[in-house]
């Protein structure tokens, strides 16, 4: 490769060894804008198609997903470091998320037949709304590059999607397969490159009609700002600092199961982990005691490798992030973990031990920012009552959950706890059906479910005179 060549790709680095996991185009602003004007050209044609033929193209592309799931999730783990089976089933998800939308876009983008008015009668249709655009991270690449597009397609639009930098490797190797199972060209574009030059030219394009990001507040405040008088509408999905609440009356082991998964899956870098917990003082020995043995039973290391239970953060950015959280905690105590891991063939990678910071004060970034790694602090709390005021005490509302055996419990803090997902004994994951999204600075708007697909569409009234 000449130096020429190499200033115009981006180079894609395995987290776990440092090696190249392979290279993407550095594309610029006439790059994206070219992207917006082939996929217009699909557009047309797509939205004319039947929700028929439609469906069976998203169908075709989740079976080609399915089939090559081995080596998509390799290549997922290998450009984000997750470990393989937390890949694969985020490759399956990506299947299900296509297959959702492929099975209702036929009769779910219904109207409403009006009686009749003094002006005749009248109906309402839902029509997409042209070429649509996305912007996403690295954290999971696959799932959400499936939440973005498959109602956005299904609905009869076409999408340019941007993956991150730091993963533009699986969307890609997706694109290529949607391709093959007879997606037009220019219905999905992918358009690799950075935030600063690609997504900017996205918010920024007046030919787009939806913009869809996902990533964290600080950009998320950017990407509204260039949108700003385009006209597009916006679905903001970003950070989270998600709450755990454990109840004196808990299943104190399934609690401790959930707290583990859903902090260190992903290598705690996903939005909607447990990023805080909060623990009746009752059970607060017993839970901390248990929740320290399960913690350090987890294997660290390179997520290719069978038995590896957590991988590498995806970056050295990410990792001194960990660090100077854990440098500015203040009082809390690490009872777990604390440490990078650099001996041998960890030094040549992003890792870190899974760590538990017990009492944190109440000022302590662990408490307050969205600390994107292996990292959970637990604080000991009186009653549910100062658990929920606690938890809402940040800018955040993406997740929370709260365990429990007791209805009213988990009802007073459905009711109660400032978020756009609650869970009842169970954290993390999502299915498709199901509407997904924050509040507060986590966001607005909803992917998954019915919401999303209607999104993507507009309401036409139309009034006909007898
Ligand atoms: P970033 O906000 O850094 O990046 C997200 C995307 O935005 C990337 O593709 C990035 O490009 C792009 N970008 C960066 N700068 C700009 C810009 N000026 N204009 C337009 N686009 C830009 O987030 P991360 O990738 O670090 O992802 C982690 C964050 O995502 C966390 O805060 C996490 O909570 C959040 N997240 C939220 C979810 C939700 O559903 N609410 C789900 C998953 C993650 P590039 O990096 O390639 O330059």
């Amino acid at each position: 490769m000449t130096d020429n060549e190499s200033e115009k790709s981006i180079t894609v680095t395995n987290p776990a060894t440092g090696e190249i996991a392979g290279t993407a185009n550095l594309c610029n602003a006439d790059d994206t804008k070219a992207a917006i004007e082939k996929a217009y050209a699909a557009y047309l044609k797509w939205s004319a198609v039947s929700s028929n033929r439609r469906a069976a193209i998203l169908f075709k592309t989740a079976e080609l997903v399915r089939r090559n799931q081995d080596e998509l999730a390799r290549l997922l783990t290998t450009e984000q470091g997750k470990i393989l089976p937390e890949a694969k089933n985020e490759v399956q998800g990506f299947a299900a998320v296509y297959e959702f939308y492929a099975s209702i876009t036929g009769t779910a983008l219904t109207g409403d037949a009006l009686p009749k008015s003094d002006y005749g009668y009248a109906f309402t249709k839902r029509e997409p709304i042209g070429v649509c655009g996305a912007i996403i991270p690295w954290n999971m690449p696959v799932l959400i590059m499936a939440w973005k597009t498959a109602p956005a397609i299904a609905a009869g639009n076409s999408i340019v999607l941007k993956p991150s930098a730091k993963t533009p490797l699986t969307a890609l190797a997706i694109a290529a397969l949607a391709k093959e199972a007879g997606m037009p060209d220019g219905v999905l574009e992918i358009v690799t490159g950075s935030g600063e030059v690609v997504g900017r030219a996205l918010a920024q394009s007046r030919d787009i009609a939806s913009l869809s990001f996902t990533g964290s507040v600080a950009t998320g405040k950017e990407v509204e700002k260039f949108s700003c008088g385009t006209g597009k509408r916006l679905i903001m999905e970003l950070g989270g600092s998600d709450p755990m609440v454990v109840c004196a009356d808990a299943d104190i082991d399934k609690a401790v199961a959930g707290a583990v998964s859903g902090r260190f899956y992903n290598c705690g870098q996903t939005c909607t982990a447990i990023k805080r917990l909060f623990v009746a003082d009752e059970i607060a020995d017993e839970f901390t005691a248990k929740l320290k043995a399960e913690t350090e039973k987890i294997t660290v290391g390179n997520g290719i490798l069978k038995g590896i239970r957590m991988g590498p953060l995806n970056s050295r950015e990410g990792l001194a992030g960990i660090e100077s959280a854990l440098e500015r905690r203040g009082t809390g105590e690490i009872v777990s973990g604390g440490e990078r891991l650099t001996e041998g063939a960890f030094g040549a990678g992003n890792f870190f031990e899974p760590t538990i910071v017990l009492n944190p004060d109440g000022k302590s970034p662990l408490l307050n920012e969205e600390i994107f790694g292996p990292v959970l602090p637990v604080v000991s709390v009186d009653s549910l009552e100062s658990a929920i005021e606690y938890a809402n005490r940040t800018p955040f509302g993406l997740g929370a959950s709260v365990w429990t055996k007791s209805l009213r419990n988990s009802y007073t803090f459905a009711e109660n706890i400032d978020a756009g997902i609650v869970w009842v004994n169970r954290h993390l994951k999502i299915p498709p059906e199901v509407p997904f999204g924050g509040e507060k600075a986590s966001g607005y708007g909803r992917e998954n479910g019915l919401d999303a697909l209607k999104h993507y569409t507009r309401e036409k009234t139309v009034i006909i005179s007898p």
